[in-house]
């Protein structure tokens, strides 16, 4: 019988097992298949600085994880001997045309992007020589990317190094309740016994049997692809309007995603999800049709109903959740394992609890 079991061995449930492990507890993390193959490897890893106001619930959990990024980043490297590359390249917002230029510009003077600077002309393509002629203007933004295979792997290696036991193939269908107390988990073959379980199990939360209240998490399809970026010299992530975004990574290669689909647990790329991204990302980089493509693949986004995460005790004594991130799961992370450990020890809360709690869903 361990402290805690975690069930689902992406970022939220590595994480998770790392910081309850570090604090003390005895932690299993039961994962159906291997960790950090799901949502968390197909992510492109943008980590940026939240755009909206200040007292909205994702705005604070993404300003608290921007500042704990770097300590959690090099913490990482030092216990697993893997950098997360955690880039701060910059991030621009491109315009197309004169109207949306003008329409960032208000957005900008609202100062609802913290840090946001308009570029136009000469300044634009000094900032981001590889934009095409069809880019008028631009809002430069703090921001960057992790190379978010690398931090599964790295929080599956310093999991694991501080004591974390990860039991892989493990499907987890439900969980053992005594009256109104969780104790364990059923798994599709035996059990396991635990004071306080952890549903971290992704766009799969929803279908863990028990949970109370039930998550209403749905699976929201991404395409993405990577190219060699050859002779390209992109300097920072791009986020075009409704997407696709273009993110560098260390490595060479070029990130270009995602699609927002609500298809079921289709898990194949289509031709029209392909051909859309790769389309608008040769408009605005157009040396990008020269480069080969490196890789394409989808991934499923823990969506929840309300967009905001769900993180927090359920309704079942010593039942907790860490799970609909949606879009966003990677640059939340720091500030999303913040709360929920704060919560789970008693502590105060780095921001308020509430708009996450999965109560919500009772
Ligand atoms: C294409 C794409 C691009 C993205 N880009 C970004 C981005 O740029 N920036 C950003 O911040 N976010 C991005 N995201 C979102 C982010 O990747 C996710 O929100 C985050 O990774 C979710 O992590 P997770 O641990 O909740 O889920 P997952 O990584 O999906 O992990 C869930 C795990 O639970 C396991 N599991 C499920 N059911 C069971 C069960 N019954 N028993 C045992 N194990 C189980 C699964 O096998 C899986 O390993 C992107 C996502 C996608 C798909």
């Amino acid at each position: 019988m361990s402290d805690a079991i975690v069930i689902g061995g992406g970022v939220m449930g590595l994480a998770t097992a790392r910081e309850l492990r570090r604090r003390g507890r005895s932690v299993t993390l039961l994962e159906r298949a291997q960790p950090g193959r799901a949502a968390s490897w197909a992510s492109a890893g943008i980590v940026s600085d939240p755009i909206g106001s200040g007292d909205e619930p994702d705005f604070l959990l993404e300003q608290l994880s921007r500042r704990l990024w770097p300590d959690f980043a090099e913490e990482l490297h030092e216990e697993s001997g893997l950098d997360p590359e955690l880039r701060e390249t910059g991030c621009l917002i491109p315009a197309f045309d004169a109207g949306a230029a003008r329409d960032l510009e208000r957005v900008v003077r609202a100062r609802l992007i913290p840090g946001g600077k308009l570029l136009r002309g000469a300044e634009l393509r000094e900032a981001e020589p590889a934009l095409g002629p069809a880019v008028v203007a631009g809002c430069w933004r703090p921001g960057g990317n992790v190379e978010n295979r690398r931090v599964c792997k790295a929080l599956e290696i310093s999991a694991r190094r501080a004591g974390v036991e990860i039991v892989t193939g493990a499907e987890v269908r439900g969980l053992i309740v005594e009256g109104d107390r969780v104790v364990g988990a059923r798994l599709v073959d035996g059990s396991r016994l635990a004071e306080h379980v952890i549903v971290a199990a992704g766009a799969w939360s929803s279908q863990i049997e028990g949970c109370r209240p039930v998550v209403p998490v749905v699976p929201q399809r991404g395409q993405i692809l990577a190219v060699d970026r050859g002779a390209v010299s992109l300097r920072q992530v791009i986020l075009t309007p409704n997407d696709p975004y273009l993110v560098p990574r260390a490595d060479g290669r070029i990130v270009v995603g995602a699609t927002r689909e609500l298809a079921g647990w289709d898990p194949a790329p289509t031709a029209g999800g392909i051909a859309h991204l790769l389309a608008r990302a040769i408009e605005v980089v157009p040396a990008l049709a020269s480069c080969s493509i490196d890789q394409i693949w989808t991934g499923f986004r823990p969506l929840s109903p309300d967009g905001v995460p769900i993180v927090g005790p359920g309704a079942l004594e010593g039942l907790w959740f860490v799970t609909g991130h949606g879009p966003s799961g990677i640059g939340p992370l720091p500030g999303t394992i913040a709360l929920l450990a704060a919560l789970l020890f008693d502590e105060d809360p780095p921001i308020p609890p509430e708009p996450f709690s999965p109560l919500r869903f009772a």
